[in-house]
């Protein structure tokens, strides 16, 4: 047996994390491969490794004095050191990455040397190997993640070691250039990880228990979500909920290696399970509910739209030929509606009309801004009666006016349009029905 276990900023923003993340590494013999983040916020106000990075580097390219902001970065890592009781000396590091920043080595070298000192100081605790993942993760030469080269070096490298500290967010091209992943991106090195190493369980550590049913800022001390699929969880982080990177899902997925969300500072709690698939219900017949503002929807009308062959394809073409994406496309016998962002839409607007009339000849189109969209998601659903109906008489009762019903033909969801200003009371009143008053 063998774990990943990844590790985020706030779980290694000092020693005393540190010492928390040693305990919990060394309570079980198979968590053999370690992918830390960089050291993350101390406190609410505190500003992660990362950005101190950026800032810093952004100073080099002005070419003005970055003296100050790096001794500030190298404070942070000697404070874990010595709070940690270590003997180790990172100057020949911060003696590189100085010259390396005054020889303009990039912005992705600057962000990763966050992950690189802690992986190294990581190895260092607990006595493991470090392996730099400039020398495993590769990338290709238009900078896209390889994932075959990558697997094929990594698993490689895992074989010959059993312990290893491998840090998180970066990796390299073929000619040595460091390149990091999108922000958060230590999740998607930790599946990476997972997946080379074949691991049983990827352990994702971070500040939370795990997936909420709902959005914090809107319900108070929401249920936690126990068992989520990938299916599921793609739908709730693509409508916003956010704990892991979306890309950190592909890797393990593939290899149906379970992921499992931690927190670092209560390592008792479940958290959630992340699965390919499974027979556990969920235990509100929805597994969660997540939702977005700021869409505007598009409706346009035609008499005999219905039986004007390529009327959808033509419609669509005139988003395509503004480089805009659709969300959802509800359609009546005479009425065709696209969801777009707003934010995407607006200051294309009137080309995108235009772009209709010329393609399609409507009879009218209308526009319908400041709205949002509700994911409610459950595996769930698709055996259980009235779940719709449970979905529409509590929005009715709560006085909400539904403006777009799309339910996806696996069942798996219900995406519901309401005014932004019904955004919140819209998701409340889910909630209650499913989680509150739920038998
Ligand atoms: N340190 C990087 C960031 O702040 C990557 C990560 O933590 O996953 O985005």
């Amino acid at each position: 047996m063998s774990k990943v276990v990844k590790f985020g900023g706030s779980s290694l923003a000092s020693a005393e994390q540190f010492k928390k993340v040693g305990d919990i590494i060394r309570a079980d013999e198979e968590r053999r491969y370690v992918v830390p983040s960089a050291p993350g916020k101390r406190t609410k106000n505190d500003t992660k490794v990362t950005d101190m990075l950026y800032a810093c580097y952004d100073l080099t390219e002005e070419d003005k004095d970055f003296s100050k902001e790096l001794k500030a970065i190298k404070a942070r890592y000697q404070e874990i050191i010595d709070g940690l009781g270590l003997s180790l000396s990172l100057e020949k590091e911060f003696q590189t990455i100085e010259k390396n920043f005054k020889d303009k080595a990039g912005s992705n070298y600057a962000a990763s040397r966050g992950e690189y000192l802690n992986g190294i100081i990581m190895a260092e605790y607990l006595g493991y190997e470090f392996i730099d993942a400039a020398t495993v993760i590769c990338f290709d030469e238009e900078g896209e993640f390889d994932a075959e080269r990558t697997n094929k070096v990594l698993s490689k490298r895992l074989a010959k070691c059993d312990r290893a500290v491998v840090p998180g967010f970066y990796g390299a091209l073929p000619d040595g250039t460091v390149k990091t992943f999108s922000r958060g991106g230590s999740d998607v090195t930790g599946s990476i990880v997972a997946k080379a190493a074949k691991a049983d369980v990827y352990e994702n550590w971070t500040d939370v228990s795990g997936f909420l049913v709902a959005d914090p800022r809107i319900i108070k001390k929401p249920k936690g979500i126990e068992t989520i699929t990938y299916r599921e969880l793609r739908e709730l982080s693509y409508m916003g909920a956010s704990v892991l990177h979306e890309d950190a899902i592909f890797p393990v997925r593939q290899e149906g290696i379970p992921i499992n969300i931690r927190n670092t500072n209560a390592p008792d709690d479940n958290g959630t399970w992340i699965v390919g698939s499974t027979c556990q219900k969920s235990k509100y017949v929805i597994t969660g509910i997540a939702g977005k503002k700021g869409f505007c929807a598009v409706n346009i009308e035609k008499d005999m739209m219905n039986s004007e062959i390529g009327f959808g394809r033509k419609v669509l073409q005139a988003f395509e030929e503004n480089g805009i994406s659709f969300e959802h496309v509800p359609s009546g016998i005479d009425t065709m509606t696209v969801f777009v962002h707003q934010d995407e839409f607006m200051h294309k607007e009137q080309k995108v009309v235009a772009g209709i009339h010329r393609l399609c000849n409507p009879d009218s189109i209308d526009i319908e801004a400041d709205l949002a969209l509700i994911a409610v998601v459950g595996r769930g659903m698709k055996s259980t009666r009235g779940t719709a109906g449970r979905i529409f008489s509590a929005l009715a009762h709560s006085k909400i006016n539904v403006k777009m019903i799309d339910q996806g033909s696996s069942e798996l969801n219900i995406i519901i349009g309401v005014a932004n200003a019904d955004f919140e009371d819209a998701i409340k009143a889910i909630y209650d029905i499913f989680v509150e008053t739920s038998i």
